[in-house]
């Protein structure tokens, strides 16, 4: 497979993760601003029959887009799912702190949802499945369990490395050049 290409705005402000094919189309219609990064994949095309070479396109890892960008699925908040949120946990239960596979773990709510706490970005954190059973319906000072981190919502430039489980070096350095220092994935 080949890798996603990090799009950006002009500004430099990530846009999403788009298919390299995509990134090609920019470079074709001359809508990348600028870009950064090895090529993800060398795309050839036809041969031009007055010159006789064979066009290519190389895009490379991030690219910035002229004009207005339309990404689609990109989500205006970061969207808290099971496979984000243990990602941007770690994988780390938030009770014992021991690290998990996805299979074993489960989203809690540290304020537990049947007596309202929400179901946001900082009222859940990554447990395993014995701590979660343990913890039942109680609050962590109730069940005498302490959070060993606190729960965050993950910014725009997180979010989007919570979005793709294969990452580039280059968009990676990216990225976490954004991320606050707070955040554990610089763990
Ligand atoms: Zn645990």
């Amino acid at each position: 497979m080949i890798p996603e290409v990090l799009c950006l705005d002009i500004g430099g402000l990530p846009r999403g993760w788009i298919p390299a094919e995509e990134a090609v189309l920019y470079y074709a219609r001359n809508l990348v601003g600028w870009d950064l990064g090895k090529p993800v994949h060398v795309f050839r095309g036809g041969i031009c029959a007055r010159t006789g070479q064979r066009s290519e396109i190389a895009p490379a890892a991030i690219v910035a887009i002229r004009g207005e960008v339309h990404v689609e699925h990109w989500a205006r908040e970061p969207l808290l799912s099971r496979a984000t949120l243990f990602v941007r946990d770690r994988h780390v239960c938030g009770y014992c702190g021991e690290q998990f596979k996805d299979q074993d773990l489960t989203k809690d709510h540290v304020v537990p949802q049947s007596r309202g706490g929400a179901n946001t970005w900082t009222n859940v954190v990554a447990a395993c499945r014995a701590c979660n059973q343990k913890k039942d319906d109680r609050t962590p000072e109730e069940a005498h369990m302490p959070l060993l981190f606190v729960p965050y919502t993950p910014n725009r430039y997180e979010h989007l490395i919570l979005l793709n489980r294969r990452i580039l070096a280059d968009q990676m350095a990216y990225l976490l050049a954004h991320v606050p220092r707070h955040s554990r994935l610089h763990a």
